[in-house]
């Protein structure tokens, strides 16, 4: 059995018709750039999100990085967010003239330390960028609390937790804006790259917009340096149709992720991912924590089972940030994490034959002597 660590190709198969139907409109009315699909696809998803705003953009960085920039937060400025997460999160920040200063992880569920976030607070800091990373939400309530106390901004990078729930209620509305990626892997993905943000702030929404189509809201009427960072109209078209299938898939997703903690229950050697009680896990990834992790991807790959580890090297420790000095040893608990964790298959379309063959696979393994 060959399984890859995602496949895509059912999900897209389901709803291509629909596509080429919505995508011909398109092409026969010219509508390419911020046509009638990417106005659609924005009620569609601030109603998803239980949002009164969202504005589709490029990328999920840019989604970030925009949001950023209508909030003034710029040169002189700090803002925390966590050093395990996907280089896009501290990138939005440097992009914009701001620096990123890391927390580091609890050791239970990955998410950020609200302790450690607390004490990097200073003077200069202007926002907070939580992620609800793998597709488990942060807990808003404390963060909220602390940004309230504090006066900070609080952007959710919810760039893996399309559909969570936090408390019962939706990552994207939870903090001041909420930036989201629709990158083809993500849990809501277009054929491409995309982006939105959400938010309840009437002018923060008004003000990305203008500053995604060049700085205008009014053609050849440029009120500031904007940028292009528009959401294709074909792909707000795919997203449209897929949103309409998000909630089963985060469904079939829940469903996949219990087999395999069901399966690899009280297996010596292994962590399992955790859900906690005021969320609602979407499983964007299933990851695992092993001291024998990389014999074990070795293992996997050898019986043609796909793995990736998300991320083998925190942001501290990436080149490109290497400027800013940070040492092997900052942020101890997510480099740990970095040399234990391995996300294993999981895609809506995977069978409960092709989870088997990954469980057994790893007990397998995991029972053979070192
Ligand atoms: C994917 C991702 C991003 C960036 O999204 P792009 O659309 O690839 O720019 C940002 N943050 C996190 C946590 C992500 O997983």
């Amino acid at each position: 059995m060959k399984i890859p660590f995602l496949d895509l190709s059912a999900l897209s198969a389901e709803i291509a018709s629909e596509v080429s139907n919505r995508w011909k409109v398109i092409v026969d009315q010219s509508d390419f750039v911020l046509g009638w699909e990417v106005i659609g696809f924005e009620q569609e998803f601030a109603e998803y999100c239980a949002c009164d705003y969202a504005v589709g953009v490029a990328s999920g960085l840019d989604a970030l990085k925009l949001i950023l920039r209508a909030m003034d937060i710029g040169q002189g400025d700090e803002v925390i967010t966590a050093a395990n997460s996907f280089i896009a999160t501290a990138l939005a920040i440097s992009s914009v003239g701001a620096v990123p200063i890391l927390v580091d992880m609890n050791d239970r569920d990955f998410l950020m330390d609200v302790q450690a976030l607390e004490s990097a607070i200073t003077p200069r800091t202007k926002a907070i960028i939580p992620v609800h990373l793998y597709g488990q939400a942060v807990d808003m309530n404390p963060i909220m609390e602390l940004a309230c106390k504090r006066g900070l901004k609080v952007i959710e990078d919810a760039a893996q937790a399309h559909g969570a729930l936090c408390n019962g209620r939706r990552c994207g509305s939870l903090g001041d804006a909420a930036a989201f990626s629709f990158y083809p892997g993500k849990n809501l993905g277009a054929f491409g790259d995309g982006g939105a943000v959400t938010t309840n702030d009437a002018v923060l929404a008004d003000r990305i917009r203008m500053l995604r189509n060049y700085g205008s809201h009014r053609r050849y009427h440029h009120d500031e340096l904007g940028e292009n960072s528009r959401l294709d109209t074909v792909q707000a078209a795919v997203l449209s149709v897929k949103l309409k299938n998000l909630e089963e898939w985060n469904a079939t997703r829940r469903h996949i992720a219990g087999r395999y903690a069901a399966g690899l229950a009280n297996v010596a050697g292994l962590r399992l991912p955790t859900t906690n009680e005021y969320a609602e896990h979407v499983h964007h990834l299933y990851v695992i924590r092993t001291m024998r992790r990389d014999a074990l991807i070795q293992y996997l790959q050898d019986r043609d089972i796909g793995c990736i580890i998300h991320y083998p090297i925190p942001i501290h420790l990436q080149k490109a940030y290497a400027y800013r000095g940070w040492m092997s040893g900052d942020f101890p608990v997510a480099e740990q994490a970095a040399n234990e964790i391995l996300s294993l298959p999981l895609f809506p379309s995977m069978t409960d034959a092709q989870v088997d063959y990954v469980v057994d696979t790893i007990i397998e393994f995991l029972s053979e002597r070192e």
